[in-house]
């Protein structure tokens, strides 16, 4: 089994939905950078004061500073059951400290799953995508909506639009994502790591075959 992963795609391609359906069947740490960064900011911390200035306009927070945070949760000792990294790396530098850092604490990453998506289909997605203020589970007003309207189903907190899924935002990101973070899948072929999947298929489709994978 398959157990130390790494969770890569464009914003939208369905890595926090894969993610957390992951989590639960296997028993896996989901290490978010994304939802670490929201929490820092909900909080207040120095940490949430740094990243949103980053956050609100879509670019990237420094390499440095989101090595270090990742860094910090891999050392964990749940994460010796299996890691889900989703969001992380998304530059080159980012790729060879986490492939120097979780080989030096026995945990080196087993695969890379890559979630491919056509970027009309990404707009549509993250436009209607709302997010559980408190467990950051994911959720779409047409195509993934709540049993009750602006609930989550898992923890019942509120739902609401993350300030930087919008238009200029989203442009930013996937800028971002086509420069720093695309390049990664060659580096990662290179490894022999890299495992592609359609995310067109539909979400719990998808899960059935990343899950087929993960366990062969
Ligand atoms: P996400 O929830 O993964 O879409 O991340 C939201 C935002 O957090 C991104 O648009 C970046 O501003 C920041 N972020 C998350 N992960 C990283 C990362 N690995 N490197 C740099 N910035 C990140």
């Amino acid at each position: 089994m398959k157990k130390n992963i790494i969770l890569m795609g464009p914003p939208g391609a369905g890595k926090g939905t894969a993610a957390k359906q992951l989590q639960t069947a296997f028993n896996l740490v989901h290490i978010s950078t994304g939802d670490m960064f929201r929490e820092a900011m909900k909080e207040g911390t120095e940490l949430g004061k740094l990243a949103k200035t980053f956050i609100e306009k879509g670019d990237l927070v420094p390499d440095d500073v989101t090595i270090g945070i990742v860094r910090e949760r891999l050392s964990k000792p749940d994460c010796a059951n299996g890691y889900l990294l989703d969001g992380f790396p998304r530059t080159l530098v980012q790729a060879e400290a986490l492939e120097k850092l979780s080989k030096e604490i026995g945990r080196p990453i087993d695969t890379v799953i890559n979630l491919d998506c056509n970027q009309e289909e990404l707009i549509r997605r993250i436009s209607g995508r709302r997010v559980c203020k408190v467990c950051g589970t994911p959720y779409h007003v047409v195509t993934m909506k709540p049993k009750v309207e602006g609930v989550c189903d898992h923890c019942g907190g509120p739902l609401y639009q993350r300030p930087d899924d919008n238009e200029e935002a989203l442009k930013v990101r996937l800028h971002h994502y086509v420069e720093s973070t695309k390049p990664l899948l060659d580096y990662y072929e290179k490894l022999g790591l890299l495992k592609n999947f359609n995310s067109l298929v539909g979400a719990t489709t998808l899960f059935d075959e990343i899950s087929q994978y993960l366990k062969a």
